[in-house]
């Protein structure tokens, strides 16, 4: 099961991140769990979410509208005759975190190298604090940061090298005792001294978020974060980019899985053959569709965000 974490799911795994069990009713509306039924409301599910402080609540008044730091507009991208990005429009806020959610091939990757400036797209804007990518890429770049595949890292280097090489590439000027204190913040103050083949994969993924905020950019874009990681890990690196978030960065991800999405994702969007089929929070998105008989004909009792998705984009394996 993965759409959302249950009690039962939750059990047992320690985690030092505080985590909230919210019920999501009928209604699309969250309230904190007191362990009492709600009368007069159906429960749809519960999910286990990581518990916000009131330090990262938005600084702004509930009826302003968050801040937009990363714009993207009308975005295509093509290989060849494979249109993989097909008119994308998306808007990440200030301090929350984005989920991009889609099949194999669905596009996620490519408009994530698109932002990134890693390719070139056939039309369409990213605007990234106002600053635009294909007018000025050293300044837009500049505001982002990108998770690194640990592959590419110089396996001769040990991993504190690595951190100081990469912030000097960002020209920042990080002596290796501050090094070492930012592998220790991420639980890798014995990791300093290592090759980072010698590392775990939820330590390379660490490692790789560790790099990707030397620079402090603004919106901090993560392929796949926690593919391929066990159940410990991935949870570690929720808590990373949950702390990101409270340091005051926005962050774009992409996912496969709704666990993630219903757990540390604001919004989720909804992609499939290169186009955004739907954007909304969790909860919200259940609540939009859960009346689309697309969703009914695969929910067995109450709709989740797994069902939502396979109503969405269809049942059929995607290689
Ligand atoms: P996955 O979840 O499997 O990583 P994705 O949603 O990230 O998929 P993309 O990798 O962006 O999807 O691929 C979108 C489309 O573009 C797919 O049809 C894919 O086959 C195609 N594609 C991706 N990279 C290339 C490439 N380098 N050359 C040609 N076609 C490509």
């Amino acid at each position: 099961m993965l759409h959302a974490l249950t009690d039962e799911h939750s059990e047992g795994v320690e985690n030092d991140l505080e985590w909230d069990v919210v019920e999501v009713p009928a209604d699309g509306n969250v309230a904190q769990s007191d362990g009492q039924e709600r009368d007069g409301k159906e429960t749809v599910a519960k999910e286990a979410r990581p518990r916000r402080s009131a330090a990262r609540r938005r600084p702004v008044p509930e009826t302003s509208p968050a801040r937009t730091v990363l714009e993207v507009r009308d975005l295509y991208v093509s290989y060849g005759p494979v249109r993989a990005v097909d008119g994308v429009t998306l808007e990440i806020r200030e301090g929350e975190i984005f989920g991009l959610l889609g099949p194999n091939g669905a596009g996620k990757t490519t408009t994530l190298s698109a932002i990134e400036g890693l390719l070139k797209p056939d039309a369409g804007s990213v605007l990234i604090e106002g600053i635009d990518l294909q007018k000025d890429p050293p300044a837009a770049k500049a505001q982002m940061g990108v998770q690194l595949q640990s592959t590419g890292f110089h396996p001769d280097l040990t991993v504190v090298e690595i951190v100081r090489l990469y912030a000097g590439l960002h020209g920042v000027d990080l002596p290796k005792s501050k090094a070492l204190d930012s592998l220790a913040e991420l639980g890798l103050a014995q990791e300093g001294s290592r090759r980072v083949n010698q590392l775990s994969g939820g330590q390379k993924q660490r490692l790789s978020l560790l790099i990707a905020t030397l620079h402090e950019p603004t919106v901090v874009l993560l392929d796949e974060p926690t593919g391929g990681l066990d159940p410990q890990a991935r949870r570690q690196l929720w808590e990373r980019i949950e702390q990101m978030r409270k340091g005051g960065r926005s962050i774009l991800l992409t996912t496969h899985s709704m666990e993630e999405a219903q757990a540390v994702c604001d919004r989720v969007a909804i992609m499939d053959h290169g186009k955004i089929l739907t954007v909304d929070s969790p909860a919200g998105l259940i609540k939009k569709h859960r009346s689309d008989p697309r969703v009914r004909a695969v929910a067995h009792g109450r709709v989740t965000l797994d069902d939502v998705f396979i109503g969405l984009t269809g049942a059929d394996i995607r290689e």
